[in-house]
């Protein structure tokens, strides 16, 4: 089975971390600076029956300058041709104009879609919780999962999930 994933969501959620930790290599640059991913990096996963090519891409934001917008751009003409699409997002996070923004575009997206809220390792389950319930009032997810890109959890569980979608 083969199949393409795009990885979008905010500056600084952990997209390349978590296409670092499903790699097990680093591949991407993993950065506290926000919009350090400036290209549509991709990475491939082979496991035993599967192939996964992973996209992760710039930041989506609110663009103020030509080169912004061009990677969210980048960003967005990414969902064309992917399978299924990681919505990542942190736990407590504002749901403002940016998220507002992804979640329309994301509404006439057809493939699978999962919310994943990452960073649980330094959040409460309820917080993570209600994150997802404030999401999910203006769309619909096939999955949700609680995530640690960078602790490895539940990562096992998002790579099934997404090898059976395929
Ligand atoms: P991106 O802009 O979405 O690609 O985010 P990065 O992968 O560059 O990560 C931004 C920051 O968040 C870095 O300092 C990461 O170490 C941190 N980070 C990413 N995932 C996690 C996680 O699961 N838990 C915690 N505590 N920090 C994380
Ligand atoms: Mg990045």
């Amino acid at each position: 089975k083969c199949g393409f994933v795009s990885i979008i969501g905010r500056p600084n959620v952990g997209k390349s971390t978590l296409l670092n930790r499903i790699l097990d290599e680093k591949v991407t640059i993993v950065s506290s600076k926000p919009n350090t991913t400036r290209t549509n990096i991709k990475g491939v996963k082979t496991g035993e029956n599967y192939q996964l090519i992973l996209i992760d891409t710039p930041g989506i934001h609110i663009a103020k300058d030509k080169i912004n917008r061009l990677m969210v751009q980048n960003a967005l003409d990414s969902l064309e041709m992917v399978d299924i699409v990681y919505f990542m997002v942190e736990p407590g996070e504002f749901i403002g104009k940016e998220i507002k923004f992804i979640l329309e575009v994301l509404k006439k997206y057809e493939g699978k879609k999962y919310l994943l809220i990452n960073k649980v390792d330094k959040s409460t389950k309820t917080k993570a919780i209600n994150t997802a319930n404030e999401i999910f009032k203006y769309l619909e997810f096939d999955y949700v999962l609680p995530i640690s890109a960078l602790k490895g959890i539940n990562i096992d569980k998002l790579i099934d999930l997404t090898v059976k979608d395929l």
